[in-house]
């Protein structure tokens, strides 16, 4: 029986020219995230999944680990198309090991032998007409980081745009100027989730501050529309100083980026800290608040964060969306995105009207499209 080593290393491909360059002494150098990984033969990079062989960069290629419908409000992407269903897919592993991961376990597969996940036989166009056929509206690559995955994620994106699909990424915006060249053509949607304003605590994560503050600038330049997500940690990130950097930087690149804050719930190895209270998000919100950033929404306590679930206009106060979790409760946007009493624009890419919300919650896509497991020594 193959080990999930074997199985990973035989799906693959060669990596594009646009993100590795051969540099002195048959290395490879790797530009698909911040860290920039020189590649000796035979070795692979931080995230374990590209490696040199013979001289050339092999990425993963041709599987899933998991793919599911979700509210695209679940991603959390709330000036999206509200109400659209969101079919994510994911592949394995990542550049970053954060001990609080919540998708760990595809995540932080090839390096915590206790994270098991069996990927499954996909190509592009099973991807895409199981979207597709579930009534999708946006595909997203997400649940290991897909920087590291670029390759796979554009085979599937460019299907899903000749599909009259939206695509979107899910990441930890660790990326490079080559990266997002490269994704720009192709890509809608991004969401960053951005950790800490301390580098120190980036580095405790096995990143670094810099790369992600860069990937937020280039995104809001090339116009791929943006939301931004900092999971609060009490102790970790969520001193008043700290926030108000945040904040504040995030203001200064456009104070219409969304900023969700969301509640920490003890998870992987991150069991100390106590869970996020409505007070602590309620303390962050009015910080954000006071750095000048128009929309901001508190998540993960649905129900206990006052007005900070739905939308309003920044202009004159009106409630646009009202939401209740994922659920979307009333929906009073014009055709052009507009507010229907002072017609001042909200930011974002909306339909020109509300479809009606397909779920809630989310769901296995698997009455369409069979996802064959592969086997593997675990
Ligand atoms: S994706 Fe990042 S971690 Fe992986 S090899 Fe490339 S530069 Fe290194």
């Amino acid at each position: 029986m193959p080990t999930l080593r074997d199985i990973l290393d035989d799906r693959v491909r060669e990596g594009d020219r646009a993100l590795w360059e051969p540099i002195e002494r048959n290395r490879i150098r790797c530009y698909a995230c911040g860290h920039c990984c020189p590649i000796s033969e035979g070795q692979s990079g931080v995230c374990k999944v590209r490696f040199n062989r013979g001289g050339k960069l092999y990425v993963p290629f041709g599987y899933v680990a998991g793919v599911q419908c979700d509210p695209i409000e679940k991603k959390p992407f709330f000036h999206a198309f509200p109400g659209a269903l969101a079919y994510s897919f994911g592949m394995l592993g990542c550049d970053l090991h954060c001990a609080y991961c919540q998708n760990w376990v595809t995540s932080q597969a090839l390096r915590d032998p206790d994270a098991v996940s069996l990927p499954s036989e996909a190509d592009p166009e099973m991807l895409v007409k199981d979207a597709l056929a579930q009534g999708a509206k946006v595909l997203v690559s997400t649940y290991n980081e897909p920087l590291i995955t670029s390759e796979w994620a554009v085979a599937v994106f460019r299907l899903a745009r000749e599909a009259g699909l939206h695509t979107g990424f899910v990441s930890n915006g660790n990326g490079t100027p080559q990266v997002l060249e490269y994704l720009h053509p192709w890509i809608d949607l991004y969401k960053v989730d951005l950790k800490s304003f301390d580098d120190r605590h980036y580095r405790e994560l096995g990143g670094r501050l810099q790369p992600i503050l860069d990937t937020i600038q280039s995104l809001h330049r090339m116009g791929v529309w943006l939301e931004i997500v900092t999971l609060l940690i009490p102790g970790f990130n969520d001193s008043d100083g700290e926030l108000r950097k945040l904040t504040e930087f995030l203001a200064g690149v456009s104070p219409d980026i969304p900023w969700h804050v969301t509640a920490f719930h003890q998870d992987y190895k991150m069991t100390s800290p106590h869970d996020t209270r409505p007070a602590d998000l309620l303390r962050a919100a009015a910080i954000g608040h006071e750095a000048g950033l128009r929309y901001i929404y508190c998540g993960n306590l649905p129900g206990r964060v006052k007005k900070f679930e739905s939308t309003h206009c920044h202009q004159c106060g009106e409630m646009l969306i009202r939401r209740s979790g994922y659920w979307i409760e009333e929906y009073r946007l014009t055709a052009e995105g507009n507010c229907p009493s002072c017609a001042t624009p909200l930011p974002g890419r909306w339909s020109k009207k509300f479809d009606r919300q397909i779920t809630s919650a989310p769901f296995l896509p698997h009455k369409h499209v069979q996802f064959v497991k592969i086997h593997t020594q675990l």
